[in-house]
């Protein structure tokens, strides 16, 4: 067992970043700033995890870190040298790697030293050797479609691998595969890093994951906030292999949740701008999605602990992220660290009938959910108590690319129309006021702001 797995103080510095930003042109002609004051310095030796969540900015830092795209303002610098000017040894592993269809396991191994000039022999050794490595002996003459997804990315590994870089760059190497297959492969990476004389290898792996974080790195670094910056830096001090069981895992999986979930939207208490749909969207969730977890959250006494909760549901943890904000946004649950409890208005909702729930949702979102107050309101403006979608839609774009505006609008329609606030008609592309939220023009007033209780 090489050193790596023993806790030594870490090596030289391998890569640092200096306030980095990057923008990229927005769908109004404006920019959009993904990432701004971004510091962050990688040693040999080291795994860093940048966890953050979906539209972070994750990928974009690591592209940035690889010298695949420019920033627009800071440097990257590589071994103290600017990336611009070198070539770094790195390599990256993607979510889905890309394979040669036409090529055998081997070949497409073999592809990155052949560009590199790796004599026949040499090259040939070298890739049978990582292949080994991986766990994919006696695939060498097997071609991508003969593969399953963990083996295709088995490749992926072993073409990264091949290349002995002095960085790893991986973007959610195991999203893409289920649970079982996800966390072998990880453990087997581990394995891989461990036993080779790698020690000096570092690695930063892109996540979502706050468990795979975790498992794996020695320092965790929270992307969030808009635009992007490092907001935490926690280091993970635990003894590898490491024990999903153990006392110090479950409360670093604890911090960490805390610590994505503290920047709720609609959680906090004194936020300095008012909320409006362009700094606070509505998370990922379906007003169904909504009432499974209030129902879930009742059943085990109207409080529970997370990350507990996902694994007796084998949820991933991170997926209960966006129901919880929006249970949170709407003020269902209150969130305390890793800690949920069911609020007044929560067990209201989930104990009233079903007409009487719908009208309770409608006040929450209309007083909580500043897109949907901000639709309610528009609509309520307007002459004919409708109007085209396309008039939201060209509002979302001042702060988000095409597909999360559309993705916006389309949860916003989708709370509107349980909570019977407005519909939609698909056909004329037009939203329109029902009945019901007329009644509601009271919450729009000055105070609409704060949570009915
Ligand atoms: P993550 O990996 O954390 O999910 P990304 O780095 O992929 O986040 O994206 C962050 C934000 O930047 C998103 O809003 C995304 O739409 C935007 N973005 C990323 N790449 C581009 C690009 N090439 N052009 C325009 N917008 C982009
Ligand atoms: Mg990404």
């Amino acid at each position: 067992m090489t050193n790596v797995y023993s806790t030594q103080p870490p090596g030289r510095v391998l890569v640092s970043a200096e306030a980095i930003a990057k923008s990229f042109p927005s769908a109004d002609g404006g920019s959009l700033r993904v990432l701004e004051g971004v510091n962050l310095t990688i040693r040999e030796g080291e795994i860093v995890a940048l966890l953050g969540r979906s539209g972070s900015g994750k990928s974009t830092l690591l592209r940035v870190l690889a010298g695949l795209i420019p920033p627009s303002a800071g440097e990257v610098r590589y071994r103290g040298v600017p990336v611009d000017e070198t070539d770094p040894a790195v390599a990256m592993v993607f979510q889905s790697f890309a394979l040669m269809p036409w090529l055998t396991v081997l070949e497409n191994v073999e592809l990155g030293l052949r560009a590199a000039g790796v004599p026949r022999a040499e090259r040939t050794q070298r890739a049978i050797d990582a292949i080994d490595a991986i766990g994919l002996d006696g695939f060498e003459t097997a071609y991508p479609r003969e593969l399953s997804g963990g083996m295709a990315q088995r490749v992926g590994f072993a073409r990264a691998f091949v290349q002995r870089p002095d960085l790893l760059l991986m973007d959610e190497p195991f999203s893409a595969l289920d649970v079982l297959t996800g966390e072998n492969l990880r453990s087997e990476l581990m394995k891989v890093w461990g036993d080779r004389e790698l020690s000096g290898q570092s690695i930063c792996i892109v996540t979502h994951s706050i468990e795979e974080a975790v498992q794996l790195a020695d320092r965790v670094l929270v992307l969030g906030g808009t635009p992007g910056a490092i907001q935490a830096e926690i280091p993970i001090h635990i003894p590898r292999p490491r024990d999903k069981r153990s006392p110090t895992f479950e409360s670093a999986v604890d911090h960490l949740y805390a610590l994505l979930t503290g920047k709720t939207p609609g959680a906090g208490h004194a936020s300095e701008a008012p909320p409006g749909p362009l700094t606070h969207p509505l998370p990922e969730a379906t007003s169904g999605g909504l009432a499974g977890l209030i129902e879930i959250v009742v059943a085990h006494g109207g409080q529970t602990d997370l990350p507990d909760l996902a694994d007796e549901l084998s949820f991933d943890i991170d997926d209960l992220l966006p129901l919880v904000d929006a249970a949170s946004m709407l003020g269902l649950l209150t969130v305390d660290g890793a800690q949920s409890f069911i609020t007044d208005a929560g067990y209201a909702w989930h104990w009233a009938g079903i007409h009487e729930s719908k009208i309770s949702f409608a006040e929450l979102a209309v007083a909580r959910a500043p897109l949907v107050r901000t639709i309610v309101k528009a609509l309520e403006h307007s002459d004919t108590g409708s109007l085209r979608a396309d008039f939201f839609r060209d509002l979302l774009r001042r702060g988000f690319n095409e597909q999360d505006a559309e993705r916006q609008l389309t949860l916003a329609i989708d709370w509107g129309r349980y909570g019977e606030l407005f519909d939609f008609d698909a056909d004329s592309d037009e939203l329109m006021l029902s009945e019901v939220a007329t009644g509601l023009s009271a919450l729009l007033d000055p105070d609409a702001g704060n949570p009915p209780r």
